[in-house]
C-alpha cells in the first residue's frame, strides 16, 4: 500500500464549476481515498478581475452534491462557505501577508528582483519585439537594476511587480506521474510575474507556497499546467522546499476534438442536477475522461472506484466528453437506484406526498424508461393529473384509421368489464381486457385506447400497467369523464 497522498483541488472563483475541475477532483478525491490520505479544497482568489462573487460556494455546492467534499480545506457549512483544517486559510486572498514575506525572501535571496515596466513600456517592448518578428516576451530589462536603485525607487513608492528570476540557460527534468520524464530549458521560459503591483500573489507564487505549506504530497491539474511546471521546480528549489510529484491530467476535448464547450453538450456542473441527473452518473462517466479501469467494467460504486482506481492508469491522451453516453449512464444508474428513493424523487418533483399509493406504483411502472429526473413530470405525471377531456384527448385515444364513435364503443365495453374487476392487479386486468379481444378486435384495437384514455399521452406504460397504477376508482373516472 502507498502511502497517505495528501492531493488538492484548487478552483478559481471566476464563474460556475466546469466539468475538467469536477474530473480532477475526482481523481484527487479517489486517490486520498485509496491511500487513506486526504482531499484538499483551496479557493485561489488572486485574480481580482475576475473574481465572481458566490462563485466558491456554488464551486463548494457542487462538490457536495457530488459526493465530493473535502476532508480539509473549504467546504460549504449550512449553505455558507467555511473551512475546516489546521493548514488555514484555504482561500488565498485571506493570506496576501505570507506571499509577500515570500516574494521578500526571494528578493533577498536574489532569486527574484523588482521590476518597474509601466503597462506602457511593456505593451511598447512588445510591439518593437514583433516589428522584428521575434516573439513578445518579457526582455527582463529590470533584472540588472542595482539593489539600491531598487529599493530607493520602491521606497519612494513606485509602482512595480516582483518577478522570478529565472537561471538563464538551464535544463529542468521534471518527473511528471502520469507524462514519465519531462525536459525543459529555461531559455523558452519567462521571468514571470511572482507578485502583482496590488500586492496579491499570482498563480506561480500562491500555488506553490500553498502546496507547500499544506503538505501536498501529489499536484493534480489540468494539462494546461504543464508550461507553469519547470518553473515550480526552480521555485521550489530557490526557496529550499522539497517539492510534490506532478500529475497532469489531460484536456477534455469534445466528440469533435475541440476544447469542450457547450457546443458539445457540456454545461456548469451544478446545471446536471437541475436536469436530472444523478451524482454517480457524472462521477461514473467523468472518471473515464483519463482513466480506465483495465477491465470491461463500466459501472461502478463509489467503493469500487476506489478499489480499482490508480494513477498508474490515466493515460496521457486528450479524453472525449460524449454528452450521450451521459444519458446512458444516468439510466443505468436510475434503473439501479432503490425503488423508495426514486418515489421519493418522483413525489418531489411531481408536488404530492410520496404516501401517495399512485407514487409508488408509477414509480415502478417507469423506472426502466426514465434517463433523467427532469422527465419525472413528462413520464410520471399522469398519474396524478387526470388529462383534461377535450379534442386532443379524443384524437390520442383514436387511432389512425378509426373512428371516435367506434373507439367510444370500445371504451363503453372496457369499463362494464373494469367494474367487474375485484381483485386490481396487472395479470387480472390483462384478463379482463382480453376478453374484449376478438378476431375483429385486435389486442392493440383495445389496448391502446385504454391506455391512452387514462394517461392521456401518446406513449406511456401499457394499458394494464396504467390501470393498475392508477387503481379501480381513478381508472374508471377518467373513463366515465371521457364517456
Ligand atoms: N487555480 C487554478 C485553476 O483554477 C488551479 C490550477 C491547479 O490545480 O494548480 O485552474
Amino acid at each position: 500500500m502507498s502511502s497517505p497522498e495528501r492531493v488538492r483541488i484548487a478552483p478559481s472563483p471566476t464563474g460556475e464549476m466546469h466539468l475538467g475541475t469536477v474530473r480532477t477532483a475526482i481523481f484527487c478525491w479517489l486517490l486520498a481515498r485509496k491511500t487513506g490520505g486526504q482531499f484538499l479544497v483551496r479557493i485561489e482568489d488572486t485574480d481580482r478581475n475576475r473574481f465572481v462573487e458566490g462563485s466558491a460556494e456554488r464551486i463548494l455546492e457542487a462538490l457536495a452534491w457530488l459526493g465530493l467534499e473535502a476532508d480539509e480545506g473549504a467546504y460549504l457549512k449550512d449553505g455558507a462557505y467555511a473551512e475546516k483544517g489546521p493548514h488555514g486559510p484555504y482561500t488565498q486572498s485571506q493570506n496576501l501577508p505570507m506571499y509577500q514575506e515570500i516574494a521578500q525572501q526571494l528578493l533577498d535571496g536574489g532569486h527574484a528582483y523588482r521590476c518597474f515596466a509601466t503597462a506602457e513600456e511593456l505593451e511598447q517592448m512588445r510591439s518593437e519585439q514583433q516589428a522584428r518578428g521575434e516573439l513578445p516576451r518579457y526582455d527582463r530589462r529590470y533584472r540588472t537594476l542595482p539593489c539600491e536603485e531598487s529599493d530607493a525607487r520602491a521606497a519612494a513608492g513606485e509602482s512595480f511587480v516582483i518577478r522570478q528570476a529565472l537561471p538563464l540557460d538551464r535544463e529542468v527534468v521534471v518527473h511528471d506521474r502520469i507524462r514519465g520524464e519531462l525536459r525543459f530549458n529555461t531559455r523558452d521560459l519567462d521571468d514571470h510575474v511572482l507578485l502583482k503591483s496590488d500586492g496579491f500573489p499570482t498563480y506561480h507564487l500562491a500555488s506553490v507556497v500553498d502546496d507547500h505549506r499544506m503538505e501536498i504530497t501529489t499536484v493534480i491539474r489540468g494539462e494546461e499546467w504543464l508550461p507553469s511546471l519547470p518553473k515550480n521546480a526552480l521555485l521550489y528549489e530557490a526557496l529550499g522546499w522539497e517539492a510534490p510529484a506532478f500529475a497532469h491530467v489531460p484536456v477534455i476535448l469534445g466528440q469533435d476534438k475541440s476544447k469542450l464547450s457547450k457546443r458539445h453538450g457540456a454545461r456548469p456542473t451544478l446545471d446536471y442536477r437541475g436536469m436530472g441527473y444523478l451524482p454517480d452518473a457524472l462521477v461514473n462517466t467523468l472518471v473515464f475522461l483519463g482513466w480506465s479501469p483495465g477491465t470491461e467494467q463500466e459501472f461502478f460504486t463509489r467503493d469500487e472506484l476506489i478499489a480499482s482506481f490508480s494513477m498508474e492508469r490515466v493515460n496521457p491522451a486528450p479524453a472525449v466528453f460524449d454528452a450521450q453516453r451521459l444519458d446512458y449512464v444516468n439510466g443505468w444508474y436510475i434503473r439501479h437506484l432503490p425503488l423508495s428513493e426514486l418515489a421519493h424523487e418522483v413525489a418531489n418533483r411531481l408536488r404530492v406526498d410520496v404516501s401517495d399509493e399512485r407514487v409508488l406504483r408509477v414509480t415502478q411502472a417507469t423506472q426502466e424508461r426514465l434517463k433523467r429526473l427532469d422527465e419525472i413530470p413528462e413520464v410520471c405525471g399522469w398519474a396524478v393529473t387526470a388529462p383534461l377531456v377535450n379534442d386532443e384527448l379524443r384524437g390520442i385515444v383514436t387511432p389512425k384509421k378509426r373512428a371516435w364513435e367506434e373507439v367510444r364503443q370500445i371504451l363503453v365495453e372496457v369499463t362494464e368489464v373494469l367494474e367487474a374487476v375485484d381483485s386490481w392487479t396487472a395479470e387480472s386486468l390483462e384478463t379482463a381486457l382480453r376478453s374484449l379481444v376478438s378476431e375483429e378486435r385486435k389486442t392493440g384495437d383495445v389496448f391502446w385506447p385504454v391506455r391512452a384514455a387514462v394517461t392521456g399521452l401518446p406513449a406511456s406504460p401499457g394499458a394494464f400497467e396504467s390501470l393498475w397504477v392508477l387503481g379501480k376508482e381513478e381508472s374508471l373516472v377518467r373513463l366515465r369523464n371521457l364517456l
